[in-house]
């Protein structure tokens, strides 16, 4: 994962004031509603307390039974339980309004960018234009609400590749 203060750089190229940054940053970073150390904003711990998840037969498990860290849930591939929580944080953070979601996708599209896997396909030849690509084709879900945020992001980051390459070291 990209360092932190990576990711608070690219926010602020964005655009995305502080607080939100701030706001991400604990809500991405906190290992769960009970980390002491990094401290989950409060709506944030009450969103995946009380947010009910239909999945398989079951009812009434809340985000936190199923999967506590966003870092974690945020990566999924595939159709995966995790994924289906991505989108209800999505819809969670897009009602707090339009930078929590940029910074959302911002952190996610630098961290995957940063993943092994694709620091060695970068470094065998491959674009940064196509990775981004790759990012959305397979971790993100598919919510259409989220759509121009989402390529909002995608277009900024692909604008700026060498700049990107030079603060990932890739
Ligand atoms: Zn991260």
């Amino acid at each position: 994962m990209s360092k932190w203060y990576v990711h608070k750089d690219w926010d602020s190229k964005l655009g995305t004031p502080c607080e939100v940054s701030d706001y991400m940053q604990r809500a991405i970073d906190s290992k769960g509603p009970s980390d002491k150390n990094i401290v989950m904003p409060e709506d944030f711990v009450k969103h995946c307390e009380e947010k009910k998840i239909i999945w398989s037969g079951h009812k009434n498990l809340a985000i936190v039974d199923l999967a506590y860290n966003l870092h974690d849930r945020a990566k999924a591939g595939g159709k995966t339980i995790r994924k289906i929580i991505q989108a209800e944080d999505l819809k969670f953070l897009l009602a707090k309004g339009d930078d929590y979601v940029k910074a959302y996708y911002l952190h996610f599209i630098l961290d995957y960018l940063d993943h092994s896997t694709n620091r060695q396909l970068i470094q065998m030849g491959d674009s940064i234009a196509r990775c981004i690509d790759r990012y959305k084709k397979n971790k993100v879900a598919d919510v259409p609400e989220m759509s121009q945020h989402l390529t909002c992001v995608m277009d900024f980051l692909k604008s700026h590749s060498q700049e990107v390459k030079k603060d990932l070291d890739l």
